[in-house]
């Protein structure tokens, strides 16, 4: 399918951050976003490019109230030849989907949400940052502007693609990691089998917000997760996927339900096995880890997701106590995963996998 997305210019291009080390994330939106309506018995249509800007929102549009809503998130980078890259981008097609039937918001056709993705991004590619560790975030999501307090899936729909220009996640050096403190969380929970953890809704972002003050009042960057019916087994960091490796075997949690399918867990889960290395995907015991931590099995730790791609975890805090992994010096495993997936990402290294960039 050929799509042909009106273009609308913005007349007042906004000035473009000249200066990469303080782009934040969230702060610099390019000048067009791509907008597409739904309407029950029509499907998505009219799909076009416009100037970034407001979008009005009746007071009374169920999104507001009742949280059914969606989003993605994904990066474009800018690679050696002067084009860009996309990381696995149908992966983001599939899962949207997934998070539109859990959400009850209606499917759209992958190429579609593709062909958005590409057009928006070429529309504004000159926002694309050049500095080691910036890129291009493409956040697209869905909100309904449909007038009702009934509290039932809506007929109309928006879908809309924004992007932001966002700095490198690790300053100073791109590839120089650094290991984060981490706050085991015990009241708490992110997500319930059953519930929407493995959907990318803003729900799930909203109840855990709490759970991050609590971490900073503790010193440390983030939450370990815990399973909601136990407390017992480890799900996922923050907003990361979370991986172990022990004895020289790398583990993560299986998707039970509750756990959000990252794109850079399953890419992690496939070089590594590519590299050779045992992956399990299964469940994972809170005291498993700490005994290894105790007895020095536990090699490393680290946090995958587009924001980070890889975030080693230097130490874990339980009860108030320290529980450091490797010393808290970064491990071969986490640098070799972020030099290959991140050097992939940008076009330094060649695409191992073969059908994991998706230049435009
Ligand atoms: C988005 C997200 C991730 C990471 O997914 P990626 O596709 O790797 O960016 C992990 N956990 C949660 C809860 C998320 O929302």
């Amino acid at each position: 399918m050929d799509y042909n997305f009106p273009v609308t210019r913005t007349t007042t291009p906004k000035e473009k951050p000249t200066d990469c080390k303080t782009l934040g994330f969230g702060k610099y939106f390019t000048d067009h976003m791509f907008i597409m309506e739904y309407d029950e018995g029509q499907g998505w249509h009219d799909g076009r490019i416009v100037p970034y800007g407001p979008i009005s929102l009746d007071p009374g549009s169920t999104s507001l109230h009742y949280g059914q809503l969606m989003f993605e998130g994904l990066k474009a980078y800018r690679n050696p030849k002067g084009t860009l890259n996309l990381f696995r981008p149908d992966m983001n097609a599939k899962r949207l989907n997934r998070t539109n039937e859990r959400m009850c918001i209606p499917p759209m056709d992958e190429e579609l949400f593709l062909a958005a993705v590409k057009a928006i991004v070429k529309v504004d590619e000159d926002w694309t940052p050049t500095d080691p560790g910036t890129s291009l975030y493409i956040r697209p999501f869905i909100v309904s502007p449909e007038v009702s307090f009934s509290v039932l899936p809506a007929k109309k729909y928006l879908f809309i693609i924004i992007l932001c220009a966002v700095g490198a996640y690790y300053e100073g050096n791109e590839s120089k990691l650094h290991g984060s403190r981490i706050l085991v969380e015990e009241n708490y929970i992110r997500a319930a089998v059953g519930g929407t953890g493995a959907a990318k809704t803003a729900g799930n972002y909203a109840s855990g917000m709490i759970a991050s003050y609590k971490a900073h009042d503790h010193g440390c960057e983030e939450v370990l997760w815990l399973d909601s019916k136990e407390h017992k087994y480890v799900e996922e960091v923050g907003t990361s996927n979370a991986f172990f490796k022990i004895n020289g075997k790398i583990v993560t949690p299986e998707l039970t339900g509750s756990i959000l399918p990252g794109v850079t867990r399953d890419s992690v889960i496939k070089l590594l096995r590519k590299w050779g290395y045992e992956v399990e995907e299964r469940r994972i015991e809170l005291a498993e880890v700490f005994e290894a931590a105790e007895n020095g099995t536990l090699e490393e730790a680290w946090a995958t997701g587009t924001a980070c791609v890889i975030s080693p975890i230097g130490v874990l805090v339980y009860k108030d106590k320290d529980y450091p992994i490797n010393n808290e010096v970064v491990g071969d495993v986490s640098q070799k995963l972020y030099d290959n997936l991140y050097g992939m990402q940008i076009g330094k290294l060649p695409d191992e996998m073969g059908d994991w960039i998706v230049e435009i």
